[in-house]
C-alpha cells in the first residue's frame, strides 16, 4: 500500500498482494484448503472488477479531499491524458482540468466538511501531457470511506459529441440563413394553439413586426378579428386535409398598411405521422395586384376609346347627311313656317349630336392636335379668369404657379379644354362653395416612380395639380371616372364625357393623369406633361426672368375699347414698334388699304366688336393682302375658345386679359414666321 489510509476500493493488484500475505500467515493446510476456494473466487472477482474499470472509456480518478491528491485512477485516465499512472498520482484534479473555474466544483472537492451537494456534473476541459486539451464531462461524487472523505471523479471525453453539436448548430444556422434569405414570407405555427414558432426576415418585414413580437402569438394577437378568423379557418382546414392548401389572395392589415398575400399552407408531420406544425409560404403580391389593375384599367380605356372613336366616326358621316339635307331644306325657302321650325329643331338636335361625337373623338384621340412649345404657366394664366367664371362666386380660385417656365409641347386649346372640364367638375362637387386650387410644378420622374405607378416614362415633367374641397369620391366611383358616359349626376346635368376627354387629351400628349380623392374631403387631379424636348435640358434649371422682345415693324391695333386701345399702343410702342390705331373693323380695313403694300406687318384685332366683326374685317383685309398676318384677342366665352379650330391660316388667338410679355412674345413670334 502506498498510502497510509485505505482507499475504499483498493487497487486489485494491491488487494492480491495483501491476500497473499494473509494466506502466508495461515499455518494449517486444512484451513488453507477450506479458505482457498473462497479467496480464489474473491480474487477473480477483484480482477474482473479491475478489468472492468480499466476497459471503461471513462477516466476515473479517486481524490483524497484532505490533500486534494489523486490517489487512484484507472487505465483510461492514463490513456486519455497521456500521463503515466505515477505521473497522475503526483497531480491534483485541478492541475489536470479547468475545474477551478467552477466554484461549485471547488467547494465539492476541496471543502473539508461536507457542505451542500455531494454530487455534481461539470463540463470542463482535461489537459493532456502533450499540452493538448479535450472537452470532458465530469461527474463528481463525494463520499465517506472509513474516517476519510473522497471524491470519485468520472470524466467522459465529449470531443465527438461537441463536434456533432457544433455541426448541428452550423447546419441549423445554415438552414436558418437560407430560410431568412428566401424572398418569400415563411412562417410556422404549432398545431395546438396555432402560435407562431418561426418566422423569417421577409415575414418580419411584411408584418412590420420583430421576431420577438410575433413568436408565441396567435393570429388573433396580431391581426384584426375578421382576418384572424379567416386565417385560422384556413389553418385548420389545411391541418384537417393533411395536404397543401393554397389561398390565392388574402389581405393582412399591418403597421405598413394593407398587404395582399398569396399563401401556401402545408402541414408538417412528426415520425408517427401526426401533424406537428403548419408551414406557411407566402408571396407579397400587393404591388403586382396594383399594377395589374392599372394595366387592366388602361386596356379597358384603350378598348373603349377604339369603340367610341369608331362609332363617332361613322356617326359623324350620318350626321353630315342629316345636317346637309336639313340645310338644303331650310334654304329651299318654299317651306311653310311651321315645317321650317321643325327642320330647325332637327338641325339643333343634330348639332348637339355633332358636339357629342366631337367630344367622343377627343377622348378616342382621333382628333388632330396642333402642338406648339409653350409655357404651361401662361396657359393657366390665360384661362384663370374664365375658370373663375365657370366655378361661380361661391368657389374661390387660387393659382400657385411654379416660378420657372414649364415648357411643354401642347395643343393649347386642348389643355384649356382639360382645365375647363376639371373646373366644371369641381364646381359640381362644391355646390355649397369651397376652394379650387391650381398649382404647377416640375418633377423629375425616375424609374422607381414609373414602376410604382405603372405609368409614364422617366424624364422631366411639368405637373398641374387641381384640387377642390368638394364632395370627393369613393373608391368605386374613382375607378370609373375616365369611362365615357360614366356619370353620377342627374339626367341632363352630366354627360359623363368630361373626364374621358381629359384622359384622351392627356394621353395624346404623352402625359398621364392621377386622381386622389377622399369622400367628403375633396379631390386632387394631377396631370403630368413631359417637358418639351427643346427645353428639357434646361427645364429643371432656374431660369432668368424674360426680357420682353421688341421690334420696329408697323402694327395695326384694332380695338373698340378706348382704354384698352391705349394700353396696347403703349405696350407695343414701348417695345419699339410703330403703332397704327383703329376703333373698329371698318376703319381698320380702310387704314390697311391706305398703307403701302407690306407696310403693316401685323394686325392685332379684337375678335368681337360692334359693327364689322374681327373675322369679317380679317376677310376684307385678306382680300387686299392674302398673306396678311392677323392676331386676334378675345374675351372669355366658351364658344370663342371652341371656335379656335375655325381660325384661318396665318391667324392666332390671344385671350384677354393679355399680359404685356405674353403679347410681345406672340407678336414677335408671328412677325418672325
Ligand atoms: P360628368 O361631369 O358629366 O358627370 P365626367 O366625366 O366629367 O362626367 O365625370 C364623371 C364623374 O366623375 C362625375 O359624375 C363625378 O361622379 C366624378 N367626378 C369627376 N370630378 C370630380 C370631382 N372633382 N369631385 C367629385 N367627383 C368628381
Ligand atoms: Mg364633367
Amino acid at each position: 500500500m502506498k498510502k497510509a489510509s485505505d482507499p475504499p476500493q483498493p487497487d486489485p493488484q494491491d488487494a492480491l498482494a495483501a491476500l497473499q500475505q494473509k494466506l502466508a500467515g495461515l499455518g494449517e493446510s486444512s484451513m488453507r484448503k477450506s479458505y482457498y476456494p473462497e479467496l480464489q473466487e474473491r480474487l477473480e472477482e477483484l480482477e474482473r472488477f479491475k478489468a472492468l474499470l480499466d476497459h471503461s472509456n471513462e477516466s476515473i480518478f479517486l481524490i483524497e479531499v484532505s490533500t486534494g491528491r489523486i490517489v487512484d485512477l484507472n487505465d483510461a485516465a492514463s490513456r486519455q491524458t497521456g500521463w503515466s499512472r505515477d505521473e497522475l498520482l503526483q497531480q491534483s484534479l485541478f492541475d489536470l482540468s479547468n475545474l477551478q473555474q467552477s466554484p461549485a466544483a471547488e467547494a465539492l472537492v476541496r471543502s473539508p466538511e461536507e457542505t451542500g451537494s455531494v454530487r455534481m456534473l461539470a463540463v470542463t476541459e482535461l489537459h493532456r501531457k502533450d499540452g493538448g486539451r479535450f472537452p470532458a464531462e465530469i461527474t463528481l461524487n463525494r463520499m465517506q470511506f472509513r474516517e476519510n472523505s473522497y471524491v470519485l471523479a468520472v470524466a467522459r471525453d465529449i470531443t465527438q459529441r461537441k463536434a456533432m453539436e457544433e455541426a448541428l448548430r452550423e447546419s441549423e444556422e445554415f438552414l436558418k440563413n437560407i430560410v431568412d434569405h428566401i424572398p418569400a414570407v415563411v412562417f410556422a405555427k404549432e398545431v395546438q394553439g396555432l402560435r407562431f414558432v418561426t418566422i423569417n426576415k421577409a415575414c418580419q418585414e411584411v408584418f412590420g413586426l420583430s421576431r420577438a413580437e410575433v413568436l408565441g402569438r396567435t393570429n388573433y394577437d396580431l391581426f384584426p378579428k375578421e382576418q384572424a378568423e379567416f386565417f385560422t379557418k384556413m389553418d385548420r382546414e389545411t391541418l384537417a386535409k393533411g395536404e397543401l392548401v393554397e389561398v390565392p389572395e388574402e389581405t393582412i392589415t399591418t403597421a405598413n398598411g394593407d398587404r395582399i398575400l398569396r399563401v401556401k399552407k402545408i402541414p408538417l408531420f412528426d415520425n408517427q405521422g401526426k401533424e406537428r406544425f403548419l408551414l406557411g409560404i407566402a408571396e407579397d403580391i400587393t404591388e403586382r395586384k396594383q399594377l395589374e389593375e392599372k394595366l387592366l384599367q388602361s386596356q379597358k380605356m384603350e378598348a373603349i376609346g377604339q369603340l367610341a372613336g369608331g362609332v363617332a366616326h361613322d356617326f359623324n358621316n350620318i350626321l353630315m347627311v342629316i345636317l346637309g339635307y336639313g340645310s338644303i331644306l331650310l334654304n329651299e325657302g318654299a317651306l311653310p313656317a311651321r315645317q321650317k321650325e321643325q327642320v330647325e329643331q332637327i338641325m339643333n338636335a343634330a348639332d348637339k349630336a355633332a358636339k357629342l361625337t366631337s367630344d367622343l373623338l377627343a377622348f378616342s384621340r382621333k382628333q388632330v392636335i396642333k402642338p406648339a412649345t409653350m409655357n404651361l404657366n401662361d396657359i393657366i394664366l390665360h384661362v384663370e379668369k374664365f375658370l373663375s367664371r365657370i366655378i361661380g362666386e361661391d368657389v374661390q380660385l387660387k393659382a400657385r404657379l411654379a416660378p420657372r417656365e414649364l415648357q411643354v409641347d401642347v395643343d393649347r386649346g386642348q389643355i384649356e379644354q382639360v382645365l375647363i372640364n376639371l373646373a366644371t367638375n369641381a364646381r359640381d362637387a362644391m355646390p355649397k362653395g369651397g376652394l379650387l386650387t391650381i398649382e404647377t410644378s416640375s418633377l423629375q420622374i425616375d424609374e422607381a416612380f414609373v414602376q410604382a405607378n405603372g405609368i409614364g416614362a422617366p424624364g422631366p415633367y411639368a405637373v398641374i395639380s387641381i384640387s377642390d374641397t368638394g364632395v370627393g369620391m369613393d373608391e368605386q366611383t374613382r375607378r370609373r371616372i375616365f369611362e365615357p358616359f360614366f356619370t353620377t349626376k342627374i339626367v341632363g346635368k352630366g354627360t359623363g364625357l368630361g373626364m374621358s376627354i381629359v384622359y384622351g387629351i392627356i394621353q395624346q400628349h404623352n402625359g398621364f393623369v392621377n386622381v386622389y380623392s377622399e369622400p367628403q374631403l375633396g379631390t386632387t387631379f394631377r396631370i403630368y406633361l413631359p417637358f418639351s424636348e427643346k427645353s428639357a435640358d434646361r427645364a429643371l434649371e432656374p431660369q432668368a426672368p424674360d426680357t420682353p422682345p421688341g421690334g420696329v415693324e408697323t402694327i395695326l391695333v384694332v380695338e373698340d375699347e378706348p382704354d384698352l386701345r391705349l394700353l396696347l399702343q403703349n405696350i407695343l410702342s414701348g417695345a419699339g414698334y410703330r403703332v397704327l390705331l383703329a376703333e373698329n373693323g371698318q376703319v381698320a380695313v380702310e387704314q390697311y388699304a391706305a398703307g403701302a403694300r407690306g407696310e403693316i406687318a401685323l394686325v392685332l384685332m379684337d375678335m368681337i366688336m360692334p359693327g364689322m366683326s374681327g373675322k369679317e374685317a380679317c376677310h376684307a383685309i385678306r382680300a387686299i393682302e392674302p398673306a396678311a398676318k392677323v392676331l386676334y384677342t378675345s374675351g372669355y366665352t366658351m364658344d370663342i375658345i371652341k371656335s379656335r379650330d375655325l381660325l384661318e391660316e396665318g391667324t392666332e388667338l390671344l385671350m384677354k386679359p393679355v399680359r404685356p410679355l405674353e403679347l410681345l412674345k406672340k407678336v414677335r413670334e408671328m412677325l418672325d414666321r
